[in-house]
């Protein structure tokens, strides 16, 4: 079974799907048509008319373009020497389909193994037809090697291979959404293997599919209840308390990253979002891609800010989009929702300028309702959402516990304290302890996680 990955997450890579849907589509021939439906039977039989596509928005044309992409993908043999490689797939892929899978069938919309964000799935043990959803075909987040690599991982529970529940991370509480281990050989190290060789491996994938097999890599990283790096999928941009560097940090290392020097940074999971100071527009620095670039600024937030005229513009200090949690931090409003079934924005003046706003969670606020703001002259305000979103603003304590950002980091609670030390909330002792990496270093400023990874560099 793979599902997509639903809540806001999602939402907010939706400007990541325009870039590979550009491209012109032409005509695939009879004979090209014929060389991937061979080897299966489909079902209904028409699924794959035995005929020239033209129209890339059937089924039959996207469902022979993927497959066309599997056939004809050229792999460099080299093993991959990190656990991405299980060594489950070798080089010939397609091949690995074609063993294992025999009738490919197109589920009914009201299938119960459809629902919920299913994008394809088997029925039981050794049963070599997989099954695709609707979602399969029209699904856009998805890239072509992405869709391909689900056929894969289908292949893989033809022969067994069931999922656990989700222990840690994005997809905590998700059941049936994780494998335990990556050595466990299941359906996700299939995954992670052919993301992985298709992305470091693949002699001629184009770099728009380049760009999007890192994230589906990093995401497929989410779906191990036991890390395959030692650590999560996601770093942090800290800046130097004294102006002088500026660093991605994974929880492990430190790596040099770009300075800027009049800008607020916020993260949106897969880039982050360079707020000029100057009340120029902001834009997105994309940090996965091999040489970082630029790009017009994605996500709602971002996005807001600049549909606002300069003059009016209130600077964009932080991105919250942590499950129940989204919010869009300005230095005199926020403009926010608690809980999944909020679908409009509430707009929240504080009496005074914030500096930086909480969740619930993240001070420990076990009723889970509200969001905590400092102000610049560093007095704390709780806004409570209370029936039909309706929000109560009240004057409180510090709730932070002397901490200026906080925010949940490879599962742990993570915060830099006033004076700049990065901290982890250790889970066995309950005690805030400092990362070894980070001895004698302080920091002015961090945002929160976002989608990264240190194999990529240089890549
Ligand atoms: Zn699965």
């Amino acid at each position: 079974m793979f599902f997509r990955l639903l809540s806001g997450i999602l939402l907010s890579l939706l400007t990541f799907q325009g870039q590979a849907q550009a491209q012109t589509s032409a005509c695939i021939s009879r004979t090209q048509v014929q060389s991937v439906s061979e080897p299966f039977q489909f079902f209904p039989a028409t699924l794959i008319p035995q005929a020239d596509l033209c129209d890339p928005q059937t089924d039959s044309y996207k469902l022979v373009s993927i497959l066309l992409a599997l056939k004809n993908l050229r792999l460099d043999e080299a093993p991959l020497d990190n656990r991405y490689d299980q060594k489950i797939l070798g080089s010939d892929f397609w091949g690995y389909l074609k063993e294992r899978v025999q009738t490919i069938s197109k589920s009914s919309p009201e299938a119960s193994s459809c629902q919920n964000g299913a994008m394809a799935y088997v029925e039981g043990e050794a049963n070599s037809t997989l099954f695709l959803c609707p979602l399969y075909f029209t699904d856009t987040y998805y890239s072509l090697y992405g869709k391909a690599s689900i056929l894969l991982h289908e292949a893989r529970h033809t022969e067994g291979y069931p999922h656990t529940m989700c222990l840690a991370g994005n997809k905590v509480g998700s059941t049936g959404g994780c494998d335990e281990t990556i050595e466990d050989r299941g359906s996700y190290a299939v995954s992670t293997e052919a993301l992985a060789k298709i992305l470091f491996r693949g002699k001629n994938v184009p770099p728009t599919e380049r760009a999007k097999l890192k994230i589906h890599l990093l995401e497929s990283l989410e779906s191990f209840n036991e890390p395959v790096n030692g650590v999560g999928n996601t770093a942090l941009y800290l800046q130097d308390v004294d102006g002088k560097g500026a660093y991605f940090f994974d929880g492990l290392k430190l790596y040099s990253a770009k300075k800027f020097d009049r800008a607020q940074i916020v993260s949106r999971y897969v880039n982050l979002q360079v707020v000029p100071k100057n009340g120029m527009k902001a834009f997105s620095w994309e940090v996965l891609q091999s040489q970082s670039t630029f790009a017009p600024a994605a996500g709602a937030c971002a996005k807001a800010y600049n549909d606002v005229s300069a003059a009016k513009r209130s600077p964009l200090l932080e991105v919250i989009d942590d499950g129940i949690y989204f919010a869009c931090v300005y230095e005199n409003h926020l403009s926010a929702r608690l809980g999944y079934e909020m679908t409009e924005d509430v707009i929240i003046k504080l009496p005074k300028k914030i500096k930086a706003v909480f969740t619930s969670d993240e001070v420990k606020d076990s009723e889970r309702d509200s969001y905590y703001a400092i102000s610049v002259d560093n007095e704390f305000y709780r806004m409570r959402f209370g029936e039909n979103g309706k929000v109560t603003i009240s004057k409180v304590a510090d709730p932070t516990g002397g901490f200026k950002h906080l925010f949940f980091f490879n599962s742990d609670l993570t915060g830099l304290t006033n004076q700049g030390v990065l901290l982890k909330l250790d889970f066995e002792s309950n005690q805030w302890v400092p990362f070894p990496a980070l001895r004698d270093r302080y920091f002015k400023s961090s945002t929160r996680p976002f989608l990264w990874s240190s194999d990529f560099q240089g890549f």
